[in-house]
């Protein structure tokens, strides 16, 4: 039936799409992509042919309303390049606008680097904190690190190969202490995650230097705030 369908595809490994995303690509009238070639060769794989249509980051409110008005009469499918459409991708203002005016929205679950990436880490994963890309420029990276360092909770960020030791660098400086994990290539031949310092990391990536795609985290602040120890060492000695 018309509406939006929102579905989730691999983030490397192309086995990693549910039968769900498969049915809902074959049924679909057209799938809303952003870039026709990368979801091209996905379609391609799975032995699908359908219409394309572009819509990217640089879509407008005119490329919005032909989609909106296409699923108002049959089903379309919104995927991104790699993994969960939405999640530092686009799509917000389309379900958003969707929604409003009364259209069939719904979301298949599948891949996601940020939810793999916190998975293998072995960080603390009871509450986490999704924070999409840091910022390119060093003060305004700073300023999103120091607003985040007292959030009692997993740090995740997307990060590029190019950019990884002065997000490292950053977080030396701005959250000292905190254990931090990179996940790369998730899914892929060479995927790897290491934990350590910041200073561990970007040592072996100073030897090692890094390719691909790249999920960074920091551990939460110690869940034990130095007042508390304190007032713990102060009991004790009273006991003793
Ligand atoms: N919507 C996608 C998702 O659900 O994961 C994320 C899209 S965002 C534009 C691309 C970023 O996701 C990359 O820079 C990287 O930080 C992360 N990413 C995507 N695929 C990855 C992979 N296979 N391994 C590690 N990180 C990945």
């Amino acid at each position: 039936s018309p509406g939006l369908y929102i579905v989730a595809t691999p983030i490397g490994n192309l086995s990693d799409i549910t039968l769900r995303a498969i049915e809902v690509l074959q049924g679909v009238g057209a799938v809303a992509c952003e870039d026709t070639r990368v979801t091209g060769k996905l379609l391609h794989h799975l032995g699908i042919k359908k219409r394309m249509i572009r819509y990217d980051d640089h879509a407008g409110e005119g490329d919005r309303e032909r989609l909106l008005s296409l699923m108002e009469a049959e089903p379309v499918a919104l995927v991104s390049d790699a993994g969960t459409p939405l999640i530092s991708d686009p799509g917000y203002r389309l379900v958003r606008t969707a929604r409003e005016r009364g259209i069939a929205v719904t979301s298949l679950p599948g891949p996601n680097a940020a939810i793999v990436g916190m998975t293998l880490s072995g960080l603390a994963n009871d509450r986490f904190l999704f924070a999409g890309f840091l910022p390119n420029k060093v003060k305004a990276r700073e300023s999103v690190l120091q607003e985040l360092s007292c959030v009692p909770a997993t740090l995740i960020f997307y990060e590029t190969a190019p950019r990884l030791e002065a997000s490292l660098q950053a977080i030396a400086a701005t959250l000292p202490g905190r254990e931090v994990a990179v996940a790369r290539e998730l899914t892929k031949k060479f995927e790897e995650c290491r934990t350590g310092s910041p200073e561990e990391i970007i040592a072996h990536y100073a030897a090692h230097p890094p390719k691909g795609e790249i999920v960074l985290m920091v551990a939460p602040p110690t869940d034990e705030p130095l007042g508390d120890v304190d007032v713990d060492a102060l009991l004790l000695a009273e006991l003793a």
